[in-house]
C-alpha cells in the first residue's frame, strides 16, 4: 500500500510518501520565518505552508517523477494543532485525494507521534509513552497499538514551551531547545536549585510554568553574563529531565498496583532529541528489565513520515472521510475515523 501523507500542524511543512516500512521520499521544511518573533505567528505559518506545500508536492511529482496514480491512499494531519495550518495541509491532500479518486485518511497528530517508534522497533506491550514536544507533555499507557489511554499531561506549559520561554528569559534564540542543550554544556547543573511542580503528587500530570517565574525572578537578581546562561541552562535541563524521571518512576509504582506491568518506555516527539534527557533516561532504567525506544530522527520532530505511518497501522480499521472538518483540539483515541 502506497501512501502519501502531508503535515501541516505547526511550523513544519512535511510530506512523504511511504510503503510499508519503506519512506520512498520524506522532505520536511521547518519555517525560519517566526524566528524573529521568537514564537510561531499561526498567520505567517498558514501562509507559509501554503507557499510550500505546492512546491514540495510537485517536486515528488514531476522532479522525482512519481505518477501520483499508483498512490493507494492519501492521508493529512487534521489536528491537534493551529486550525489554520490544519487547514491548508488537510485541504490540499483532499483535493488530491479526490483529483485521483483515492480514499482520503485524517490522522491525529499525537497519534502519528504515539506510533512513531513501532516504526523502527517491535514494540513489547504494555507499553508506558512520554509523548515530549512544543505543544504537548503527555504520558500515555499502550497496551496495543489500539488501546492507548491518556494518563496525564501539563496543566500548563508544554515541556518545548518551557525550553522556549526558559531561553528568551535569558537572551538566547528561538527555537530555545537545542539553544539551551548547547549552553548547558560545560556548566554547573546544581548552581541554581529550581522548583518541581506537581512532582510529588500521585497523579501523572505536569506543570512547568512556576519554573519559568522562578527563572524570571533569577533574571532579576543575577547578572546575564556567559557564566550565568550555561549554568541556568545546565540547572534548567537538570531540574526537567528529574522531573520527568520521577513521574515515570511514581507512574510505573501505581501502575504496579493495577496489576500493569510494563515492559517498555517509549520517548517521543522533538524533545526526545534531547541528548541529555535521553542518557538520564536510559542510566536510570539500565538492569530495571524495560525496553526503550525512541523513533528515528527523523520522526522525532513534526513529520509526514509518521503520519503516514500511522495511517498504514490504522488503515484496516480507518474510514475514507473527505468530509472530516481539522479540529484544533484533538484527543487520541477520539475515534475521528474509525
Ligand atoms: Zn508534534
Amino acid at each position: 500500500m502506497l501512501v502519501f501523507a502531508t503535515e501541516t500542524s505547526c511550523d513544519e511543512t512535511s510530506i512523504c510518501l511511504m510503503e510499508g516500512r519503506n519512506i520512498i521520499e520524506h522532505i520536511t521544511f521547518s519555517q525560519e520565518i517566526h524566528k524573529k518573533h521568537g514564537g510561531v505567528v499561526p498567520e505567517l505559518a498558514s501562509r507559509s505552508h501554503l507557499e510550500k506545500i505546492q512546491n514540495m508536492t510537485s517536486y515528488l511529482f514531476n522532479t522525482k517523477k512519481i505518477d501520483p496514480n499508483i498512490i493507494d491512499v492519501f492521508a493529512a494531519t487534521c489536528g491537534p494543532g493551529l486550525i489554520g495550518s490544519l487547514l491548508v495541509g488537510s485541504t490540499f491532500t483532499k483535493s488530491l485525494a479526490i483529483s485521483y479518486r483515492k480514499p482520503f485518511i485524517p490522522i491525529n497528530h499525537l497519534e502519528g507521534h504515539i506510533l512513531s517508534t513501532s516504526f523502527n522497533n517491535d514494540i513489547k506491550f504494555p507499553c508506558l509513552v512520554l509523548l515530549l514536544t512544543g505543544g504537548h507533555t503527555q504520558i500515555y499507557l499502550m497496551k496495543d497499538d489500539k488501546n492507548i489511554k491518556l494518563l496525564g499531561e501539563s496543566v500548563d506549559d508544554a515541556i518545548g514551551e518551557a525550553f522556549d520561554k526558559t531561553a528568551k528569559l535569558i537572551g538566547l534564540p528561538y527555537p530555545g531547545g537545542s539553544e539551551i542543550e548547547r549552553e548547558a554544556m560545560g556548566g554547573n547543573e546544581n548552581k541554581f536549585i529550581l522548583p518541581k511542580p506537581l512532582v510529588k503528587e500521585k497523579n501523572f500530570n505536569f506543570s512547568f510554568s512556576g519554573i519559568k517565574t522562578h527563572i524570571n525572578l533569577l533574571t532579576k537578581k543575577n547578572k546575564i553574563d556567559k557564566k550565568f546562561i550555561k549554568d541556568l541552562s545546565a540547572s534548567f535541563q537538570k531540574n526537567i529531565t528529574e522531573i520527568l524521571i520521577e513521574k515515570i518512576e511514581r507512574g510505573l509504582e501505581r501502575l504496579k498496583l493495577e496489576n500493569e506491568n510494563i515492559k517498555s518506555l517509549s520517548v517521543v516527539g522533538g524533545v526526545s532529541n534531547n541528548k541529555y534527557i535521553k542518557n538520564e533516561i536510559e542510566n536510570y532504567f539500565i538492569n530495571r528489565n524495560i525496553e526503550i525506544y525512541y523513533p528515528l530522527k527523523e520522526m522525532m520532530g513534526d513529520n509526514a513520515a509518521m503520519i503516514a505511518w500511522a495511517c498504514y497501522k490504522n488503515y484496516h480499521i480507518s474510514k475514507n472521510n473527505i468530509y472530516f472538518k481539522p479540529v484544533p483540539r484533538m484527543e487520541v483515541n477520539n475515534k475521528l475515523n474509525k
